[in-house]
């Protein structure tokens, strides 16, 4: 594994409990990384070479903002770049916003907004775009994540071409993965299709990881909820060059045969149609969960508040 990014989420607490959140992300979530813990990361992610990006995230990082100022020097004194994802609740008016971006002047290579009609009433908020204009009046390169209400597909289509529809809208609106909150509380609203349609991950390029997602306990996720080790318990760098994909309990049904695969390889009871291949995927690691604790984790991704 040659990886490139690490995506730290600072938190699973968030100002917001959407729909869509794969995460599960919640007021009522526990799990934040500390100043401590952020240190050892560092140490650790400069041990693999080849990372270059640290982005930052969650739950909403701007809910400990000391720890994420801290963090965001320390890492981009060590010559990362660094990106953070937030919802920008924090931008309530532009001076508010320039006050609290400024401090990130010359250390970001990328903010993202997310904005859309689970976060707030309007696809682009006031706060947003206070967020925005701030960041543009600091010269800090901003984009906005949207993710789309659930749709109702006109005719049925296999996962290739909805793979393909997917990258053909994410430039401005992001379809809505049917994972975590988004399987339970989305997934009734879209229609469903037959179950043995989803045999490939249509998101996560599991066999060459470029990036890897880092939570509060130290897991590394290669989608949400699927871990291939614990940083705090094991070397990052060893974890990464211990990755053999084929291998992994969960990630090699995916990468042969999708979510299906997992399915057949583990004889799983399932419904006979679900929203997308998610669904399916998040559906099956539930019932997994008792017999892989160490790799379905943690609880907070599947849903324990
Ligand atoms: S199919 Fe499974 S592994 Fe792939 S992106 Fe969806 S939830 Fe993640």
């Amino acid at each position: 594994m040659r990886l490139n990014g690490l995506h730290i989420l600072l938190t699973y607490q968030c100002t917001f409990e959407c729909d869509h959140c794969f995460v599960w992300g919640s007021p009522r979530q526990s799990g934040t990384l500390s100043r401590k813990q952020l240190r050892e990361i560092l140490r650790q992610a400069e041990a693999v070479r080849s990372i270059e990006w640290i982005y930052f995230e969650g739950g909403e990082p701007f809910l400990f903002y000391p720890v994420l100022l801290n963090a965001v020097r320390e890492f981009s004194a060590a010559g990362f770049r660094i990106g953070i994802v937030t919802n920008g609740y924090w931008a309530t008016s532009l001076e508010v916003a320039m006050e609290l971006l400024r401090p990130f002047d010359g250390l970001l290579s990328n903010l993202s907004l997310s904005s859309d009609l689970y976060h707030y009433d309007e696809a682009i908020s006031f706060k947003t775009k206070n967020a925005i204009q701030a960041a543009e009046s600091l010269g800090l390169p901003v984009g906005k994540i949207s993710i789309a209400q659930p749709e109702v597909p006109q005719q049925r289509c296999s996962v290739r071409r909805q793979k393909n529809a997917f990258k053909a809208v994410a430039t401005s609106e992001s379809r809505v993965m049917y994972r975590g909150r988004a399987a339970e509380k989305l997934a009734i609203q879209t229609s469903w299709r037959e179950w043995t349609e989803f045999s490939e991950c249509p998101h996560e390029n599991l066999h060459k990881l470029d990036r890897i997602h880092l939570d509060p306990l130290g897991y590394l996720q290669v989608c949400q909820g699927i871990s291939i080790g614990n940083l705090f318990r094991r070397p990052l760098k060893e974890i990464c060059d211990d990755y053999w994909p084929n291998d992994h309990p969960i990630v090699g049904p995916l990468l042969n045969g999708g979510p299906v695969k997992l399915v057949e390889r583990y004889s799983l009871p399932h419904a006979d149609a679900y929203a997308d291949a998610c669904h399916l995927c998040y559906a099956m690691r539930l019932v997994l969960r008792e017999r892989f604790p160490e790799t379905l984790v943690p609880d907070q991704v599947y849903g324990a508040i």
